[in-house]
């Protein structure tokens, strides 16, 4: 017998903002997910991106996650001194959840970007997809894609629930036309970021004087 199956949203939540709790919190309403695990993934420091230190993105990931009934924080990834690949991540949790089903929670932009992912034809071997809305991002899938969705698309809720993996649900959320990258340039043009992320987040950013313009690049455009 299976337990009511979680969500799991990975990224690299510099910093967290709506786009990603509406969806996940939408996705945990439509599909009776036990929980949604927030997941901030290890950036290696040489790369541009985050802004932030690991332990800043956590920070706020556990802010964001407090105020949120059902959410809770998976730091495993952080903890590791290596980039973890994501198929290595739910290789684990199915693990450490045998009876769970797991639903890997991700947008539009990240599904049409799959073919790239490490190990992408075994996801669906260990977690069901769940993919989001996202401005910018039409569903004009690559043949891949396509052929992924023509063989594990379901319309049927009970799927996630029956089955501990290999099915992907197309969500019907409300569109957020956010980036971090467009927050962090509005954060950096010394604008007001109320509404757009938690409460104690902003204040957080604020009180760690995070994306200012001497941290960030006021370069970055658009959201
Ligand atoms: P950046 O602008 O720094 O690249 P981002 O806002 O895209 O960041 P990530 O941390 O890279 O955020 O995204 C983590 C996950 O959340 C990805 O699966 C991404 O598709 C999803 N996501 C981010 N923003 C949105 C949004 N506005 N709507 C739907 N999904 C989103």
């Amino acid at each position: 017998m299976l337990t009511p199956p979680i969500g799991i949203l990975g990224g690299t939540f510099d910093p967290i903002h709506i786009g990603h709790l509406r969806p996940a919190i939408e996705a945990r309403e439509a599909l009776g997910l036990a929980e949604v695990r927030l997941l901030p993934n290890h950036i290696p420091p040489h790369r541009a991106n985050p802004f932030c230190s690991s332990e800043q993105r956590l920070a706020m990931v556990r802010l964001a996650a407090a105020e949120n009934p059902g959410f809770v924080v998976d730091e495993r990834e952080l903890k590791r001194d290596t980039p973890s690949w994501t198929i290595d991540t739910l290789i684990e949790l199915q693990r450490d959840l045998p009876d769970t089903p797991l639903c890997f929670l991700m947008g539009m932009d990240s599904l049409l970007g799959l073919p790239s992912w490490h190990r992408w034809r075994e996801l669906l071997d260990h977690a069901h997809l769940v993919v989001s809305t996202r401005p910018g991002w039409q569903p004009d899938y690559p043949a891949p894609i396509a052929e992924l969705l023509a063989r594990h698309q379901t319309r049927e809720v009970a799927d996630l629930h029956r089955l501990r993996h290999g099915r992907i649900w197309l969500a019907d959320n409300l569109p957020i036309e956010l980036s971090a990258t467009g927050l962090r340039a509005l954060l950096a043009a010394g604008r007001d970021p109320r509404y757009l992320l938690p409460a104690p987040v902003a204040d957080y950013i604020r009180q760690h004087g995070l994306y200012q313009p001497s941290v960030g690049s006021s370069a970055e455009e658009g959201f």
